[in-house]
């Protein structure tokens, strides 16, 4: 696991910034009059809405695709799936993307990031993250260090680390 400093460029909106899921987290088809959950093998009454988002990032060595899970994105949002969706009802639910989630495009963050590449993109690598973070003085205490990327086996970062687990 590494922590990276990168600039979001681009939301991908390809998938979409939320899916149903069943209380397994798999994904659920509708199949009228319920859901199917492939997981489970049946139909399912009980889903729920769960965030899966991914973006676009670069820093001065190159870029990446990274994705933010449901638990992720609702420790930074401060909020749930289901509340983030309320807020859209009214601006038509299907090309509904919450300013949360544009205002990122631009900034940059601290991301704790897992080496191993996720399933869920097509075509580009695309890497989990397990934390986000935009505390102004961790990432200038990075920007000082000038790393960009920065293994955690190195004694001066598990010091970042800490930091970064303390802040969330
Ligand atoms: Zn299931």
């Amino acid at each position: 696991m590494s922590i990276i400093m990168a600039t979001v460029d681009q939301y991908v909106t390809d998938d979409g910034w939320w899916f149903l899921s069943c209380i397994c987290h798999e994904q659920v088809v509708p199949d009228s009059p319920a859901y199917y959950c492939e997981r489970c093998n049946k139909h399912v009454l009980m889903i729920t809405p769960r965030f899966r988002i991914t973006f676009h990032v670069t820093d001065n060595t190159g870029s990446a695709t990274f994705l933010m899970h449901d638990s992720v994105a609702a420790e930074f949002f401060g909020i749930p799936c289901s509340k983030m969706l309320e807020f859209g009802e009214n601006v038509g639910m299907s090309s509904y993307v919450p300013d949360e989630l544009l205002n990122m495009v631009g900034k940059c963050y601290l991301f704790k990031v897992f080496s191993k590449v996720g399933a869920g993109c097509d075509g580009e690598k695309c890497y989990p993250i397990s934390k986000i973070n935009d505390d102004e003085e961790l990432l200038g205490r990075f920007k000082r260090h000038n790393s960009v990327v920065i293994k955690l086996d190195t004694p001066s970062v598990s010091k970042y680390m800490s930091i970064l687990e303390k802040l969330h």
